[in-house]
């Protein structure tokens, strides 16, 4: 799919850029063109203003107007016609332009006008202008040759073309490698969400399989009485509890991912938070026989989302408890500094490697997935800790080391408290 999208980006700006060369060209073409018509047809009238005032000659320097130095070197070629279509005076090299000027002489709208027409394969330019004379009407046709001059425009575009083709022909692997450079990000982020969508779908598939196998179960008892059979239930409402918790991680991170998370920023207590914190988890530890302990610095005041931080900081706790074994110690300190507020949940249990501290915020990660299921974690727990502490524009650190224990540091700057 990508790579029909790459090849349709390319085209696309391939297409642009043949759109973009051939404006170029034609804008170029144009300008050139118009500048030397225009410059060529002031020489004409500059020569045909000599010619009038009887200097049939080379035409003086000081009237050729200065841009149209390369027209005097060409030269001009001339013909008066008496008002019987008759030459009068002429100085031309080609007398094939004898019958063209001719023909032009009959038109007698063709007067003060400038024509471009070709003559055996050679261009001109021609002036003609009505002159009064002795009584008698006469026209004076000034001649220009200006094959040179297509020809410079030939060669122009001509020019502009091949190193235009070139160009397009060098850009379309470059064009390509972009393309792919840019799609990326792109290309990563729906490699995510597939992978997203699969191990949700995948979290989601074991406790329906309990709870349909559980109810099966239970059809199968249906003449027994209700309180035979609470084990049934009891593993019914276990697996929808599961299933709730990780429904609710799961919109929570789609929302972060949406950012549609808008956080609701307020002074408060964070070292009231953090005691409230221990109080919470307190049974939860006792019940593995963990201490646990608390250092805190008091009236530690923090400007941002009280929900979001409380669910942050549960998550390490809860995590410490979860992978510490029996009669370990977890601590969870707060502390303030000048620009930042850190909260470090320390534990002795079974530690982490340096490679799987590089990838336990990813999504649906577990170091042991066998060993850790039962603890009923999904691997979203630090993921969406992270993106919590990332959207206050704080990072969450680790220091571990394997069988020997964790520190998980939660470090905030401190915003304005207004
Ligand atoms: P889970 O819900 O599985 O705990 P988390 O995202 O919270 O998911 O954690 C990801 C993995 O990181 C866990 O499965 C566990 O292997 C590891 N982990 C997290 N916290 C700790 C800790 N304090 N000590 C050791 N391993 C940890």
């Amino acid at each position: 799919m990508f790579k029909e999208i790459k090849r349709q980006i390319t085209l696309f700006n391939t297409l642009i850029l043949i759109a973009f060369l051939l404006i170029f060209i034609l804008l170029l073409v144009f300008l050139v063109q118009w500048s030397l018509n225009l410059s060529g047809e002031m020489y004409l009238s500059q020569v045909a203003q000599s010619v009038k005032n009887g200097d049939d000659g080379a035409l003086k320097k000081e009237s050729v107007p200065k841009n149209t130095i390369v027209h005097n070197d060409i030269g001009y070629e001339y013909i008066i016609w008496d008002s019987n279509h008759n030459v009068e005076q002429m100085k031309i090299k080609n007398n094939s332009l004898i019958m063209q000027g001719y023909e032009y002489d009959l038109k007698s709208d063709f007067n003060d006008d400038y024509k471009i027409f070709n003559l055996d394969d050679v261009s001109y330019r021609i002036y003609s202008i009505k002159m009064n004379e002795n009584n008698q009407e006469k026209t004076l046709q000034v001649f220009q040759e200006i094959t040179t001059e297509q020809s410079v425009i030939r060669y122009i575009v001509f020019f502009l073309l091949f190193i235009g083709c070139g160009g397009i022909l060098l850009l379309i692997p470059i064009s390509y490698f972009l393309a792919g450079k840019s799609l990326q990000p792109i290309k990563e982020t729906f490699e995510n969400q597939k992978k997203f969508i699969a191990d949700a779908s995948h979290e989601l598939r074991t406790p329906l399989t309990v709870i349909q196998t559980n109810v099966e179960v239970l059809k199968l008892k249906e003449d027994e009485v209700l309180s035979d059979n609470l084990r049934w239930l009891n593993n019914i409402s276990v697996e929808s509890e599961t299933m709730s918790k990780l429904v609710s991680e799961l919109l929570n991170i789609a929302q972060a991912d949406n950012k549609k998370i808008v956080l609701e920023r307020k002074v408060f207590d964070l070292s009231a938070l953090c005691a409230e914190i221990i109080d919470l988890m307190f049974d939860i530890a006792l019940e593995k026989d963990i201490t646990l302990k608390a250092e805190i610095q008091e009236n530690v005041d923090y400007k941002g989302d009280e929900e979001k931080i409380k669910q942050a900081i549960r998550i390490l706790v809860d995590n410490a408890i979860k992978y510490t074994a029996k009669n370990g110690v977890v601590s969870l300190k707060l502390m303030e500094s000048l620009r930042s507020v850190c909260i470090s949940v320390k534990d002795n249990g079974v530690g982490l490697s340096n490679e799987d501290q590089k990838k336990i915020f990813s999504r649906f990660y577990r170091v042991d997935d066998a060993r850790n299921h039962k603890t009923g974690g999904f691997g979203l727990g630090l993921n969406i800790a992270d993106m919590v502490v990332k959207q206050h524009n704080g990072k969450i650190k680790i220091e571990s080391e394997l069988n020997v224990g964790s520190t998980f540091t939660i470090v905030l700057p401190k915003t304005t408290l207004k």
